[in-house]
């Protein structure tokens, strides 16, 4: 590679250095709808919009960096996977990935439930109107406190990870008089994410009980033993990101075997299993996420030839996407400041965020893809790192990206797909004001989380 035959940057093919594309996009003013949320489109005057608003307009109103999020998209696929699973199953939207008020509100309608984490996930429920009993609460180490509070508003499960919590939520249940329902969570041996999962030796992680040395079957045993508890089945979670069915169908066949031994030992056929959440988005043209109808279709193929040849009655199915409902809905929008071509490499392009708004490039090393938003552009492709303004050098929100080469200061470029586990993820870091999300429909936007003031960061600080 010769720096002077190359004098305008690392523009062109055969410089290229090591990373995670493949080759230009032919036209970076084609929007890939596969990324994008369902009303993006790019207008005739080159501007992209969302929910019939442009972004140049949104960014005037609600400034940058933001989150935008296509109200009518998040509710489109709350409703596919409702109808994709049926009458027969249920669908909690785990709220880690993004949950507010508003959100809450739209499950509701949508006819979805919901798991919360946290005392804070719950009270956020609570308060815009989920009925306790659509609520699951989860979680490795839930507080006393946490636990009293869920089964004194009639939670309608509580997954139970560790034997201490068996013990501790059987008695705060009986103390209040009541008889919790509760599902196990077992650690299968699987762990899957994005392409691949691995079926050895993943006991190994702090989430859930292990079938593997009858650990999980003696979790049974105890749970039916305390009356404080009604156990009404097993739940499994194996991965993120995961577009391959085979590490479900082993989670199935192993929690359908425990079910088995615990109807050989106890005569009892526990009426559920929950199959976790993990599905896996479009974060870049690659990706190939599969329909929830597919899903749904080939989850419960997998159970139901497992539970006949256990000679078991088909218990009740639920699963609990997150990353697969909201994540495709939401894009974060910045400002360019910055832009710097180092020779040979690439362009390092600066936004008005970062790391502080989307860690999971980060912390995963996740890859994201990126788009100029604010016009169309006719120059040729550059290689570029899309960087935040954090004191950091892993401050990266896109590892490799094409962006046009005329790029400038003041343009806007949007990074889709961010809808879960951004904002939800998102801290203050160096005093970074967290970025509002704006829910855009029908030619209307409204913010339901807004942005972070200064005034918030002061009024933590009570010096
Ligand atoms: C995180 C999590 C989910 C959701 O995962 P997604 O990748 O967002 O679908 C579901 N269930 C449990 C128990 C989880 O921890």
């Amino acid at each position: 590679m010769s720096r002077s035959a190359h004098p305008a940057g690392p523009r062109h093919a055969d410089v290229l250095p090591e990373g995670h594309y493949t080759a230009p996009p032919t036209d970076l003013n084609v929007l890939d709808e596969k990324v994008w949320a369902r009303t993006v489109t790019r207008n005739e005057d080159g501007a992209v919009s969302v929910g019939g608003i442009e972004v140049t307009r949104l960014a005037e109103e609600f400034g940058t960096p933001a989150y935008f999020l296509d109200e009518d998209d998040f509710r489109a696929r709350c409703r596919a996977w409702s109808d994709a699973f049926g009458k027969d199953a249920d669908v909690f939207y785990a709220g880690k990935a993004f949950l507010s008020r508003a959100v809450v509100r739209w499950l509701k309608e949508e006819g979805l439930n919901l798991d919360v984490c946290s005392g804070g996930e719950l009270t956020t429920a609570l308060d815009a109107g989920m009925p306790a009993e659509r609520i699951a609460f989860h979680g490795n180490n839930k507080s006393e406190e946490e636990i009293e509070r869920a089964v004194r508003v009639g939670v309608g499960r509580i997954v139970l990870d560790s034997f201490q919590e068996i013990v501790r939520v059987a008695h705060i249940a009986q103390r209040q008089g009541k008889r919790q329902r509760v599902q196990i969570r077992v650690t299968v041996g699987v762990e899957a994410h994005t392409h691949e999962f691995i079926a050895t030796a993943h006991e190994d992680q702090k989430f859930g009980i292990a079938l593997a040395g009858g650990q999980a079957a003696e979790a049974v045993r105890r749970a039916l033993r305390l009356d404080g508890l009604e156990l009404i089945g097993i739940h499994s979670h194996i991965g993120s990101q995961i577009f391959d069915m085979a590490g479900f169908e082993v989670s199935a066949r192993r929690v359908v075997q425990l079910l088995a031994e615990v109807r050989d030992e106890h005569g009892i056929e526990l009426p559920e299993i929950d199959l976790g959440g993990g599905l896996g988005i479009a974060y870049t043209s690659d990706d190939d996420p599969r329909e929830p109808h597919d899903i749904a279709k080939a989850l419960s193929e997998i159970v139901t030839r497992e539970c006949e040849a256990a000679n078991l009655r088909t218990p009740r199915i639920s699963v609990e996407p997150g990353r697969a409902i909201v994540g495709p809905t939401a894009f974060t929008l910045y400002e360019v400041g910055t832009i710097k071509p180092l020779e040979g490499l690439r362009t390092y392009v600066s936004v008005d965020g970062g790391m502080s708004d989307n860690i999971r490039t980060a912390l995963y090393d996740a890859e994201y893809s990126v788009a100029l938003v604010s016009r169309t552009s006719d120059a040729e492709p550059m290689l570029t790192r899309v960087v935040g303004k954090h004191c950091e050098s892993g401050d990266i929100v896109v590892k490799d990206a094409f962006l046009p080469a005329d790029l400038a200061p003041g343009d806007l470029i949007a990074v889709p797909a961010t809808g879960a586990y951004c904002r939800s993820m998102a801290s203050n870091y160096n005093h970074a004001l967290r970025p509002p999300v704006v829910a855009v429909k029908d030619g209307e936007a409204r913010v339901i989380v807004r942005r972070e003031t200064e005034e918030d960061l002061l009024r933590l600080d009570v010096g």
